[in-house]
């Protein structure tokens, strides 16, 4: 058999990102048991470093064996009991998931539909929630991957609690990205992947819960559908009871834990700048050749992932594949209804860089010439160089 030599890519789709040298190099370190003292200490570093990036004191601060969708499932199964009312923001591709589970769960999911591209109004949510009689939570995208659109969460989570529910936000593609604060802005329970923002394979997905959310899970009438993924009981492992059980993914836990002292030592805040202006580059870039931004508002759309329309009377798939068969870039298509719509380009973690930023505008220029879209020469290049200028 061939050994595994995988191509060299530059990820800069909806994620996974590339992994961080040091991750890869955590990856690589001895595994030890999962009761080990040595292991404890690492995740007690990782919980401690989850909270300072989730910007929390929650107890309840967590990475769940299994990607975001487990985070995303995990959450809601803990929270949502047969008959409850719950509060879904549709908006994208992830939303729909959640009324699924939901649905699934036996409760009833209330819907908020907006157009894919638009944030969800804060009028249309409070419509929603009028259409409850007791309404459990409410869910929402915070970085909705599939179209580039930030989620403001504050005003949603006061909306919610003024109806006495808590708020669950998805923040898969904004945790070590986007201004996330779940402290200050009251946001009950949060969940998000390793393979977005903090270069991690995937594989984790890192989650907080917060006092008023832990009541309402103690008071459920009905014991967690789910046996794995009931957080109460993965808590005594990752608290210092320390009851075994399951065992740990141990080398993607020293990867996260590698993961978020790399974040830690940049500064979030850093990082959120970071992101924001290499995000503005790439825009400056992209609209200097011509072409559009699916997020028509300008304060709504995401640092870590941009999303362009398509020019009229062009594939997705040729522009993508000369991206990754000239450039070795991979970038995302659309998803769902917005498939040959729209690019998706990510720019994640250390994937949110200057070089980046300018050779994916260099490899677009390229790729649209080729598909015969007339682009000055270098007109991307040039506006992302100037953007970084002022
Ligand atoms: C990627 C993503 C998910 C799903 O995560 P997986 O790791 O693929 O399971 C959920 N929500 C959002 C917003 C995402 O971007």
């Amino acid at each position: 058999m061939r050994t595994i030599c995988p191509p060299e890519r530059l990820l800069l789709g909806p994620g996974p990102s590339n992994v961080h040298p040091r991750i890869y190099q955590a990856l690589s370190s001895h595994i030890v048991g999962h009761m080990d003292p040595y292991f404890f200490e690492i995740m007690d570093e990782t919980k401690d470093l989850l909270k300072r990036t989730f910007r929390t004191e929650n107890e309840l601060t967590l990475a769940i064996s299994g990607t975001g969708m487990a985070g995303m499932e995990a959450v809601l199964c803990n929270i949502v009991e047969e008959g409850d009312e719950v509060v879904v923001c549709v908006n994208g591709f992830f939303g729909p998931r959640m009324t699924d589970i939901v649905r699934r769960l036996g409760a009833r999911a209330v819907e908020v539909k907006e157009p894919w591209g638009k944030a969800v109004s804060l009028e249309a949510l409070r419509d929603a929630l009028s259409k409850c009689t007791r309404p459990k939570a409410v869910a929402v995208v915070n970085a909705e991957t599939s179209t580039g659109v930030f989620q403001p969460l504050p005003e949603i989570s006061r909306a919610a609690h003024e109806r006495g529910a808590i708020l669950v936000a998805d923040t898969v593609t904004s945790l070590g990205g986007c201004e996330l604060e779940v402290e200050r802005m009251d946001i009950d329970i949060a969940y998000s992947g390793s393979q977005k923002c903090l270069n991690c394979p995937p594989g984790l997905s890192p989650i907080t819960v917060n006092e008023r959310a832990v009541e309402l899970i103690r008071n459920r009438k009905t014991r967690v559908r789910s046996w794995y993924f009931d957080l109460l009981e993965i808590l005594k492992y990752w608290s210092q009871a320390r009851v075994y059980h399951h065992t740990a993914p141990i080398s993607m836990v020293y990867a996260l834990r590698e993961a978020l002292a790399i974040v830690e030592e940049e500064g979030l805040e850093n990082r959120w700048i970071r992101h924001r202006r290499n995000r503005e580059a790439l825009e400056a870039g992209i609209e200097a050749m011509g072409l559009k931004m699916l997020a028509e508002e300008r304060d709504k759309r995401l640092p870590t992932l941009t999303a362009v329309k398509v020019p009229k009377g062009i594939a997705d798939t040729s522009l993508r594949k000369t991206l990754l068969d000239q450039f070795g870039i991979e970038i995302g298509g659309g998803l769902g209804e917005l498939k040959g719509e729209i690019l998706r380009i990510g720019t994640m973690g250390l994937n949110s860089s200057r070089r980046n930023v300018l050779l994916v505008l260099d490899a677009l220029e390229t790729a649209l010439r080729k598909e015969g879209y007339g682009v000055r020469k270098g007109a991307g290049l040039q506006a992302a160089v100037a953007s970084y200028d002022t």
